[in-house]
């Protein structure tokens, strides 16, 4: 087994949508950043790649490049999967805390976890969610993500199954 942890934060700013997730949460400020800011998909490929130890998120994708600029970051995670399975590992579960004074996270939260797991090929309930308000930290304009992921050793025949999951759903998302 190994285990992973990730932190990022990002500064809420008027203008821009709010995406949590890989979910658009509506609110009257997004979070700002060279990608869509999504504070906790970075955390949580951060948490992927930091098990495997390779190289972190902004190592693969250096915020100087234009390329990801406005990327959606499903893609970050999506290349951090992908270095997990080659490793020789999959996802067993992942934990995450949100900081942040606005929105509620909370009826939202059902939506977040559902696309976490699906970006994460694993079950609803291998993605574990928490929201707090950041008392007494001052960061009243941040948004904060921690998360921690443990990845387990896959039989040789479970990747195989693993990568050809990832393969037809890229083709059907490519279809779409
Ligand atoms: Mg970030």
């Amino acid at each position: 087994m190994r285990i992973g942890h990730g932190f990022d934060s990002h500064e809420f700013r008027a203008g821009i949508s709010l995406k949590i997730g890989g979910i658009t949460l509506a609110h009257d400020q997004g979070l700002g950043g060279h990608s869509d800011g999504d504070v906790l998909l970075h955390a949580i490929t951060d948490a992927l790649l930091g098990a495997i130890a390779a190289p972190d998120i902004g190592a693969l994708f250096p915020p100087a490049d234009a390329k990801w600029k406005g990327a959606d970051s499903a893609v970050f995670l999506r290349e951090a999967l992908k270095r997990v399975r080659d490793a020789g590992y999959g996802v067993a579960n992942i934990d995450a805390s949100l900081i942040l004074a606005a929105p509620k996270i909370g009826p939202h939260a059902g939506a977040i976890r559902a696309r976490v797991a699906e970006l994460l090929g694993v079950a609803g309930d291998c993605v574990g969610l928490k929201a707090k308000t950041p008392e007494g930290l001052s960061l009243e304009n941040t948004a904060v993500a921690h998360v921690v992921a443990l990845l387990e050793k896959r039989p040789a025949k479970k990747l195989t199954a693993d990568r050809a999951r990832a393969k037809s759903k890229k083709k059907k998302s490519k279809k779409r």
